[in-house]
């Protein structure tokens, strides 16, 4: 549940504060953008609508708003948390996914244009990583897979207790 994975109390103090509004770039260019809004709805528990929002996309992750609060947490997290849910439900944009996929197959998030590098006297661009990028997904997924294997064998082991 997103409550679960947010510090409602810092968000509460974030909800009253809004000092960084003024210094967030989208706040300040992209209509309809208002992270004070959304930090709202999620603590009276009302952030369904969020989740189908271009809004929780229009973060930056510039950072700007945890540089300068004074908790190190606010809007960022808030639509970090957002994002998350939301991808977990298949509600990103697509253009989104089109990111993960060739990140994950080339280990960059667009091609490089070779002739405008030429034009522009650029060097050949570096290698992706995407065969490191490979191995540790797979790194993680062990990893995640010997955790719910531990999980599963310290449940077992309390029900066979009780
Ligand atoms: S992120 Fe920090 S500085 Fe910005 S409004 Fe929230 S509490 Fe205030
Ligand atoms: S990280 Fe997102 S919410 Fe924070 S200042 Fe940048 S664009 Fe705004």
């Amino acid at each position: 549940m997103l409550e679960a994975n947010l510090n409602i109390r810092l968000l509460e103090q974030c909800s009253r504060c809004e000092a960084c509004y003024s210094i967030c770039p989208s706040c300040r260019h992209l209509p309809g953008y208002d992270p004070r809004e959304v930090i709202k709805d999620i603590i009276a528990g009302r952030f369904e609508k969020w989740l189908r929002s271009k809004s929780i996309w229009q973060c930056l992750e510039c950072h700007y708003c945890l540089e300068m609060c004074y908790q190190h947490y606010g809007f960022e997290n808030a639509m970090t948390a957002l994002r998350a849910v939301a991808a977990k439900r298949g509600l990103h944009p697509p253009q989104v996914k089109r990111g993960w996929d060739m990140f994950a197959k080339t280990g960059r998030l667009g091609e490089p244009a070779l002739p405008a590098r030429k034009k522009f006297g650029l060097p050949e661009p570096a290698a992706g990583g995407a065969e490191e990028f490979k191995k540790l997904h797979a790194l993680l997924k062990a990893k995640r897979s010997e955790k719910e294997n531990e999980k599963q064998r310290a449940k077992g082991q309390k029900a066979e207790r009780t």
